[in-house]
């Protein structure tokens, strides 16, 4: 069984503790102090592990996130537009590998094949990145906002 936590906090939260990666004993005691609140059976979930506490920070790329155009080498899901994780990426990802490989299929050159798909994979993830950009602290809210992208 794995557990996650999110939280919103410095990057350097285990730092900023007086703590370092790898101390277990003293995370867990951190963790506990600020889940007090909570009931002894769900505190059970955050002390009861057996390996180390891993730290995950989330990260955004910038909006919109260009680059020059490559004849060879492309990008494509998290790599191209690394965005807030509500619930989109992976689809964008399928999506764009889907776009990748029709491209290449209708092509005669890998760089006319890179140029199609770019030229549909940008306006897409600029758009989405762009809906999500500053949003990663809606993942704590009790209610999810409901993006419009209907036009
Ligand atoms: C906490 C969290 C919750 C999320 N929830 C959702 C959700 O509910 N719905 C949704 O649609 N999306 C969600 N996402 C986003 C989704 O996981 C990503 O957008 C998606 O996985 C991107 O796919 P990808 O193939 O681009 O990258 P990845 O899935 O990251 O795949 C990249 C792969 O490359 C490998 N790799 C890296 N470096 C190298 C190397 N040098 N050599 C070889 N291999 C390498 C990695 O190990 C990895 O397997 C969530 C993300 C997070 C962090």
């Amino acid at each position: 069984m794995r557990v996650y936590i999110i939280q919103q906090g410095p990057v350097d939260w285990i730092a900023q503790a007086g703590l370092r990666a790898g101390d277990i004993v003293g995370i867990r005691e951190h963790l506990l102090q600020e889940f007090a609140a909570w009931s002894p059976e769900l505190q059970r979930l955050v002390s009861e592990n057996d390996g180390a506490y891993l730290d995950r920070p989330i990260f955004a790329l910038p909006v919109p996130h260009t680059w020059d155009r490559s004849p060879t080498a492309t990008l494509l899901g998290d790599a191209a537009y690394l965005m807030p994780p509500l619930g989109v990426g992976v689809n964008m990802a399928m999506l764009d590998a889907s776009d990748l490989a029709l491209a290449i299929a209708n092509s005669a050159t890998a760089a006319e094949a890179i140029g199609l798909y770019e030229e549909s994979m940008m306006p897409r993830s600029i758009e989405y990145a762009s809906l999500l950009q500053g949003h990663a602290g809606d993942l704590l809210d009790a209610m999810v906002p409901e993006f419009d992208t209907a036009d």
